[in-house]
């Protein structure tokens, strides 16, 4: 898909200081769609009461949900049996190892999605909290992670929207976060600024899924974009050089970046055998808001939403002796595997995280023991055929929901 140059597109003004554009005529945009969110209506209709579990949840500043996905038809069509079972409401999720003559397995998370979850239910449940907490001045993640044809895709991005409009059934996370941030700052009439990132990173290289210049040929090829280098900040924190930063003012603009960079992911993979598999996308949306304290002291809030879709957590399975046969193989993800390593560092309490071992873990660092808040939504299959893929993920995710962030407001 060739990139349309959007007549909005240009640099953010140079970071630390925060700052605010003048709007165009977008005052007058309204989003009247059925369904859609509002900060306002939603604190008054509870709409986080699945499980009547949520006040004590968004205390604990790590949220670990379970979305175990329906079998597709083909599966349904070859008979495939279901060894995963889950209860919603006692937010439970049995994985039935006595079809193996072994005791069935059963794990709690903060909220359980079964196979009949609509898209809508885990926005609104799992997601929309986090995106009120960004527009609060909160850095925050959403994470899915799980092993390759589980949904993590589907959940993140599901349908991408084309234009503004109603948001479709299937919309996943990405354009309904995108909505939901607009409906909310319509609603308050806040004077705010936008700008938004989209990387991939695959074999511990970065690239830019947004880069503006025409470059058909490497949407055939991912080794041949350019890479980008992750340095310190200084702060703890890190900054990628030559990242192109887009400054947005609509949810169009905005989905229309998802679009281009979603399809240049999607569209190196026809080429090069699958390999998104084994890729990261991090969508990350800046927003800088403009508040009016009591005492008529202006105030601006800076919040951070990371959109997260992570590598098959099929690498992290391979561990041990298999590891090294897997290194070879140029099949294991350095950053996955960190990934768990920083899980299990942070869950025991370690003095030594190693953040450091991986580009993945350096710059989601804040996300997982720090400042940020952060939604882990892990992903399963029912089939019995990967009963102990999903094992893996069950067990990453439930002991990763012992980790806790200290959040911090950007101001
Ligand atoms: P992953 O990104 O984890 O590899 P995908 O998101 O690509 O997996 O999903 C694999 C397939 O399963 C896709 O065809 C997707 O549309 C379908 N799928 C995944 N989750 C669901 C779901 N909850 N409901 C219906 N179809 C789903
Ligand atoms: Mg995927």
């Amino acid at each position: 898909m060739a990139h349309t140059p959007n007549p909005s597109r240009r640099s953010w003004v140079g970071p630390p200081t925060p700052f605010l554009t003048p709007r165009p005529e977008r005052r007058e945009l309204r989003w009247a769609e059925a369904g859609s969110h509002s900060s306002v209506r939603r604190s008054g209709v509870g709409a986080c009461s699945i499980n009547g579990s949520n006040d004590r949840d968004r205390e604990a500043n790590v949220q670990v949900v379970l979305r175990c996905r329906p079998l597709s038809v083909e599966e349904q069509k070859a008979n495939v049996q279901s060894a995963v079972s889950c209860n919603d409401t006692k937010r439970e999720v049995t994985v039935l190892n006595s079809l193996f003559k072994q005791a069935d397995k059963t794990f709690t998370f903060d909220t359980v999605f079964g196979p009949k979850s609509q898209q809508r239910a885990i926005y609104d449940h799992a997601v929309a909290p986090i995106v009120d907490d960004v527009l609060e001045g909160y850095n925050c993640t959403v994470f899915a992670f799980g092993q390759t044809g589980t949904g993590k895709t589907y959940t993140m991005e599901g349908e991408m929207m084309q234009q503004v409009g109603e948001l479709p059934t299937s919309a996943g996370v990405m354009p309904r976060a995108v909505r939901h941030i607009f409906d909310i700052l319509e609603a308050q009439k806040a004077d705010y600024s936008m700008k938004v990132t989209f990387l991939e990173l695959y074999n511990e290289e970065i690239t830019d899924l947004l880069a503006s210049e025409d470059q058909s040929r490497f949407l055939e090829d991912r080794h041949k974009r350019p890479t980008l280098s992750l340095m310190e900040d200084g702060k703890g924190g890190s900054v990628i050089r030559g990242l192109e930063e887009i400054v947005v003012y609509s949810p169009g603009e905005i989905y229309s970046l998802l679009q281009h960079g979603s399809t240049r992911r999607r569209t190196a993979d026809t080429a090069l055998n699958m390999q998104s598999s084994r890729s990261h996308s991090v969508f990350s949306i800046y927003i800088h808001v403009k508040v009016t304290t009591t005492g008529n002291r202006e105030l601006i809030k800076c919040g951070r939403l990371n959109l997260v879709d992570l590598a098959g957590s099929e690498s992290i399975a391979r561990s041990g002796a298999k590891e090294v046969r897997a290194r070879e193989a140029g099949e294991l993800n350095k950053s996955l595997l960190t990934l768990g390593r920083v899980i299990t560092a942070l869950v025991e309490d370690s003095v030594h995280v190693p953040y450091r071992d991986s580009k993945l873990t350096r710059l989601l660092r804040e996300s997982l023991g720090g400042k940020a808040k952060t939604c882990i939504i892990a992903t399963v299959t029912p089939s019995v055929h990967c009963l102990e893929e999903t094992l893996v993920t069950l067990d990453y995710a439930y002991r990763a929901k012992s980790i806790r962030n200290k959040p911090e407001v950007n101001q």
